[in-house]
């Protein structure tokens, strides 16, 4: 994950090292490599253009501190820089103070979802959550199955329109499952939504009528990692369609290049909840800032 640009910036920060004092002039040549390695990495420019400028100020202004030499208050100050573009704080899931929280997954089709539905109804159980899946993608033939599919292999049970309905209305069924999850005493449900190939009107306005039944606590954005800058219009599309208050990034262990992790909090304003890493349901946590930016700069 992230490899090539750790080995980047590693590098980049690299040549600082042993200098007594650094030059306004060391300091611009850094800032050209880091924004070359961000650039590779397939950041999004005005992303870039605001790291690299906040680097320069702070750098340039940094007083020298007894305890850390030039190139290390540096790195100090890529770090935190890094853990502000990746959010700050770790931003925790929002619970309902009237239960049941509902939760509401949106993105693309292959975004990985319906494995995030798994994963996050596991990672709720094993906090004590009674949580419930639902199923409203009722685009995609396979949708439900698979979401049942996921269900068991998590011991949680999803709703789903029955069999031998019809395709069903996905407003009807997320409305049915508040029902059912009121009755059968579920604390917390996630809602599947259908996701397409690309970006379209027509999802949109059911993602947003889905919306406007459940009032979810919580709407997020399911995002592959590994699809780079694309992530920022997919992501743009859907806060204007739909509106959403976290991103869940998925498939960070893939060979992601890290334009996605680094521009989607930027760039939606929403913070970055979850991080996805696997196929397996356990594959799963909340994300850190704090600890990406470590291992971004290795
Ligand atoms: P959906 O269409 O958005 O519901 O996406 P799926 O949940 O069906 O996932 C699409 C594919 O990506 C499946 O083959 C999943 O096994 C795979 N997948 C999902 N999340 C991850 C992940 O974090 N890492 C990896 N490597 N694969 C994942």
């Amino acid at each position: 994950m992230f490899d090539t640009l750790s080995d980047r910036l590693t590098s980049a920060l690299q040549n600082l090292r042993g200098k007594g004092k650094l030059t306004d002039a060391d300091i611009d040549a850094t800032a050209r490599e880091i924004r070359i390695a961000l650039l590779e990495a397939d950041v999004a420019l005005p992303v870039v253009r605001e790291f690299i400028a906040q680097i320069k100020q702070r750098a340039k202004g940094a007083e020298v501190s007894g305890a850390l030499n030039p190139a290390q208050q540096v790195i100090k100050i890529v770090n935190e820089e890094l853990v502000a573009i990746l959010g700050g704080e770790t931003r925790r899931l929002n619970l309902a103070k009237n239960p049941p929280t509902v939760i509401m997954l949106a993105g693309l089709q292959g975004s990985g979802k319906t494995t995030l539905a798994g994963k996050l109804a596991l990672w709720l159980k094993k906090q004590g959550h009674a949580p419930l899946l639902v199923a409203c993608d009722l685009q995609r033939p396979n949708a439900v199955t698979q979401l049942q599919v996921v269900g068991e292999r998590a011991g949680v049970p999803t709703f789903a329109p029955e069999p031998g309905n019809g395709v069903g209305d996905p407003v009807d069924v997320a409305r049915r499952g508040i029902e059912e999850a009121k009755h059968a005493q579920h604390d917390v449900m996630i809602v599947d939504t259908a996701g397409r190939l690309g970006v379209d009107e027509e999802l949109m306005r059911q993602a947003a009528n889905i919306r406007d039944a459940v009032r979810p606590d919580e709407t997020l954005f399911v995002v592959d990692a590994m699809i780079g800058q694309d992530a920022v219009n997919t992501a743009e599309a859907f806060r204007d369609g739909v509106g959403f208050s976290g991103v869940v990034l998925t498939k960070l262990d893939g060979d992601a290049r890290g334009g996605a992790a680094l521009s989607v909090r930027q760039v939606t304003g929403q913070p970055i909840l979850f991080a996805s890493n696997g196929e397996k349901l356990e594959d799963f946590d909340t994300f850190h800032p704090d600890r990406m930016a470590s291992r971004i700069l290795g």
